[in-house]
C-alpha cells in the first residue's frame, strides 16, 4: 500500500507540474479548426475607429446587434489595441463582414484604422501586428487552402487601412 501511495503521489506531482505550465500561444489555439463549414478565405478588416478608442468584441457586438439588428457581431476575431485577441461570432457560423464572401470566410477585425479627422490610416500597434502574424500562421496551418485578403480586395473601401497582400509578403505569410 505504501508503494501505491508513493507512485500515486509521484504521478500526481508530475501531472500537476504539466498542467500549471501556461500553454504556448494560448490564444490562437482557440481559433483552431472548425469542420462545420469549409473555409477558403480569411479576410482582414478594421473597426474604422480612432486609436484612442480602446474597444473590443463587447462594443462592436453592441453596434451590430442593437445598431444593425444582426443576430451577433459580424466578425469572428477581434484584435484589440494591446494585441489581445477576443472571439466574436463562433467560427463554425458564417460571419457578416464581407458582402458576397461570408459563407466561406473567417472575418478578423483590427481595432483602429482612422485618424482623428476620420481619414483611413494605418495606425495599428506593433502588438496588434505581432498578434495578427501569429494568428494567421495558426489559421493557415489549419486551413491550408484558404487565401488571406483585405476587405478592400472585395469592395471599393479603404478597410482595413493597410495593404494586406504587401504586408503578407513582407512578413513571409
Ligand atoms: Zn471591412
Amino acid at each position: 500500500m505504501a508503494r501505491f501511495w508513493d507512485i500515486f503521489r509521484r504521478f500526481r506531482g508530475s501531472a500537476s507540474s504539466v498542467t500549471t505550465k501556461p500553454p504556448p500561444n494560448k490564444t490562437p489555439q482557440k481559433a483552431r479548426k472548425v469542420t462545420t463549414r469549409k473555409i477558403d478565405k480569411i479576410i482582414i478588416h478594421c473597426s474604422a475607429t480612432k486609436p484612442s478608442m480602446d474597444i473590443g468584441v463587447a462594443v462592436i457586438r453592441g453596434w451590430h446587434v442593437n445598431g444593425n439588428g444582426w443576430t451577433d457581431i459580424g466578425y469572428h476575431i477581434v484584435i484589440r489595441r494591446d494585441g489581445s485577441i477576443e472571439y466574436g461570432r463562433p467560427m463554425g457560423i458564417a460571419g457578416a463582414h464581407t458582402k458576397g464572401y461570408n459563407r466561406g470566410s473567417i472575418g478578423i477585425c483590427m481595432i483602429g484604422g482612422i485618424d482623428k479627422n476620420g481619414k483611413s490610416r494605418n495606425n495599428f500597434t506593433k502588438l496588434q501586428f505581432a498578434t495578427l502574424r501569429r494568428l494567421l500562421r495558426t489559421l493557415k496551418a489549419d486551413y491550408k487552402d484558404a487565401t488571406i485578403h483585405g476587405h478592400n480586395e472585395f469592395s471599393p473601401k479603404d478597410c482595413p487601412s493597410f495593404n494586406v497582400p504587401k504586408w503578407l509578403k513582407d512578413n513571409n505569410i
